[in-house]
């Protein structure tokens, strides 16, 4: 039911998991698991996906976000007990157990990451906007900073999105020069191994990088798609936890 980490699965306390899209409620357009209450789904049905997963994952409620591709980073420091979306953030750190971080994709990249030693977690929205604004960065830095956490302690997973096959943009000058180092062909990008360099840049260490690897365009069967649909599609999700002791 999940896509999983081997690098996450060793650590005991951890929970996380990848949806894909399917054995979900939705109908038509978001025809599966769609994790999404903005998209347009019947909001009754995306409750009862929210239900199955926190029940598969056993995590008693979510926390998640109206991303917004910006770099705003969330940090929950307190118990929390409810299903709770917060506006206008794209990564979420905490330290607190029983609740689910919960990032929704369809091309994005999700990227998780846990420090083991310092029991920090944080999970992130990343599409091309945020590779550009290095929001991954920008979460490292932050879990160092205020949670004390170490980056060479640190593991990430780097969930599906859509690959260097599919990744097409014309306008270059919206990327950084270095992105060209990342051109698979004059107008596409591998925007996955740009988010390696800039976990690599913070101190991760490469061995401790793992990506799922998928186009989520290549496989609309198991995933949505933004670009893939036409932009009328679900989310899957990113989910990420500590375990209630
Ligand atoms: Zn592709």
């Amino acid at each position: 039911m999940f896509l999983t980490s081997k690098k996450l699965t060793d650590i005991p306390w951890l929970i996380h998991g990848i949806t894909t899209r399917l054995n979900g409620f939705s109908h038509g357009h978001y025809s599966g698991l769609n994790l999404s209450f903005d998209v347009g789904d019947n909001k009754e049905t995306v409750k009862k996906n929210h239900e199955k997963i926190k029940h598969a994952l056993g995590i008693r409620n979510f926390i998640s976000l109206k991303q917004t591709h910006g770099i705003n980073i969330l940090e929950i420091r307190d118990d929390c007990f409810n299903d709770r979306e917060y506006n206008d953030y794209d990564a979420i750190i905490t330290d607190q157990a029983g609740t689910g971080l919960l990032i929704k994709t369809a091309d994005c990249q999700s990227v998780m990451i846990v420090d083991p030693v310092s029991k920090v977690i944080a999970n992130i929205h990343n599409g091309w906007k945020g590779s550009v604004a290095d929001i991954t960065g920008k979460t490292v830095l932050r879990m160092k900073q205020s949670w004390d956490a170490n980056p060479q302690h640190m593991k990430a997973f780097i969930g599906p999105s859509i690959g260097p096959c599919c990744a097409e943009y014309n306008d270059h000058d919206i990327f950084p020069p270095w992105f060209k180092e990342f051109q698979a062909s004059p107008d596409y990008f591998d925007f996955q191994a740009i988010t390696v360099r800039q976990l690599k840049l913070q101190g991760i260490s490469i061995e401790n990088i793992e990506k799922v690897g998928l186009c989520t365009k290549c496989n609309p069967g198991l995933f949505y798609s933004y670009r893939g649909e036409n932009k009328i599609t679900g989310r899957f999700g990113a989910i990420i936890g500590i375990k209630l002791s």
